[in-house]
């Protein structure tokens, strides 16, 4: 998605020169290797030679993370204009369905519940489910928690599910997330994640201007492979994966078009509410950006589909089942 205002004016290395040591965690978030030999990737992007995540490089800042989850980026009016939020809905009740389908009995947790949407989706389906947010309102909704993961108490008898839908890439110890899913999930128990996939074909084709980078808020961008590989060493086994299910492959392909079409406007911008924008973007010009956004979706969800099939999509899904066996990776530096 766009990058800040600061990201634009953060050292980058475009010319893939050797990325500067010191400019992130010592260690790789994922798999633990010391980031001293990274190999750089995209302006602002380097990857672990160990595990094969790339990294967002420089990592960013409190001062930017701040800035870059301001007010702006979620309104209390929502962020998205037209059918933007109601299509949000309906995306959460197909993800809810597939929730309460595969997970046994008992309660669900959404990490980075948001606006509640999959909660209120599974509350319908007579799910018992709570979710965490930082800064929740939980006045208003008692089914949310202020909490980090790692301060949530177990419920008795363990999770039934704990979904990580689009989070895990956000998540500065994303290994740590993963190590606290399994202590709050049974056995049996069900891990739902969705993340972009840094090795679709997406990734590739638009380099930096793809839309799924989402600097500086995307710290890790995971590969399926270094994703199934943590997941198994931490006594996960993956029972299902796919892309389309995890959302995102068409617009993002759609974005990444429409960035192609000499004036057309960013996409993003143009289907948010004015005061969640990135960048200012006039009437005529937003109708413009829509009216190439129209002609070229069927192209866009073609090669979304396409790369789905090929085993590229620009999405990770993954259903992984806690197996209760005892994880086989030494807990790494943090
Ligand atoms: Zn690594």
């Amino acid at each position: 998605m766009p990058s800040s205002p600061q990201h634009a004016a953060a050292p980058a290395s475009a010319d893939h020169r050797s990325p500067t040591s010191g400019a992130g965690p010592a260690a790789c978030p994922w798999c633990g290797r010391p980031t001293d030999d990274v190999v750089q990737t995209g302006a602002r992007r380097v990857c672990c030679r160990g595990c094969g995540v790339q990294l967002t490089w420089p990592w960013p800042d409190a001062a930017e993370l701040d800035h870059a989850y301001a007010d702006w980026y979620r309104p209390e009016g929502g962020r998205f204009s037209g059918p933007g939020d109601a299509i949000l809905r309906v995306t959460r009740g197909s993800t809810a369905w597939t929730v309460d389908r595969i997970a046994p009995d008992g309660v669900v947790i959404d990490v980075g519940a948001g606006d509640g949407h999959l909660l209120d989706a599974l509350h319908r389906r007579g799910r018992e489910a709570i979710g965490l947010e930082r800064d929740a309102d939980t006045t208003a909704r008692p089914d949310l928690r202020d909490d980090a993961l790692d301060e949530l108490e177990r419920p008795d008898g363990g999770a039934a599910a704990v979904v990580l839908w689009h989070v895990i890439e956000h998540l500065p110890e994303p290994r740590q997330a993963v190590r606290e899913a399994a202590r709050l999930l049974r056995p049996g128990g069900v891990l739902v994640l969705a993340c972009p996939n840094a090795d679709s074909r997406q990734a590739r084709s638009f380099g930096d201007r793809w839309l799924a980078w989402d600097q500086p808020r995307h710290l890790v961008h995971f590969t399926p492979r270094a994703l199934e590989d943590g997941l198994r060493a931490e006594g996960f086994e993956v029972r299902r994966r796919g892309h389309l299910r995890a959302g995102q492959s068409v617009f993002c392909a759609l974005h990444g078009l429409v960035g192609r079409v000499p004036y057309a406007g960013d996409l993003y911008d143009a289907i948010r509410q004015p005061e969640a924008r990135q960048t200012p973007l006039s009437g005529p010009r937003r109708a413009l950006t829509a009216a190439v956004a129209g002609a070229l979706l069927p192209l866009a969800a073609l090669a979304a589909a396409g790369e789905a099939l090929e085993g590229r999509g620009a999405s990770i899904y993954l259903e992984a089942v806690r197996t209760g066996a005892t994880p086989t990776s030494e807990p790494h530096a943090r």
